[in-house]
């Protein structure tokens, strides 16, 4: 079931002590419909400490990166990737891996895409 705004609005403060936290409420709006992409709101606070505390940001992430991690590019066979995007052995050309955290399901970026 997908979260609501409320609950997401609170998993979107929680990024409110990162830097380039948007203070404009348009962009914290867009924030929060990315954030709605987040499948339970266990989801999205392995988000906040995936982004956070494993990626170690001290940015905000952007509405896309939020997508991107509820929401990795569909492997289609037709993905504008690098030329390297078939035949990887990590994730089989997709450029997405999906890795189990707390039990939450989600992708991260496979080193063959990753800059
Ligand atoms: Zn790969």
């Amino acid at each position: 079931m997908p979260i609501d705004a409320a609950q997401a609005y609170k998993l979107v403060r929680g990024l409110s002590g990162l830097n380039y936290y948007p203070s404009d409420d348009d962009a914290v709006g867009l924030l929060l419909k990315a954030m709605q992409a987040a499948s339970s709101v266990e989801a999205g606070e392995a988000f906040v400490d995936h982004w956070t505390l494993t990626l170690r940001n001290r940015d905000c992430p952007k509405p896309g990166d939020i997508l991107d991690y509820f929401q990795p590019p569909k492997s289609s066979g037709e993905f504008l990737g690098s030329p390297q995007s078939t035949g990887c052995s990590l994730c089989g050309g997709s450029g997405w891996i999906i890795v189990e955290r707390k039990g939450v399901e989600g992708a991260k970026k496979c080193t063959c895409i990753a800059a």
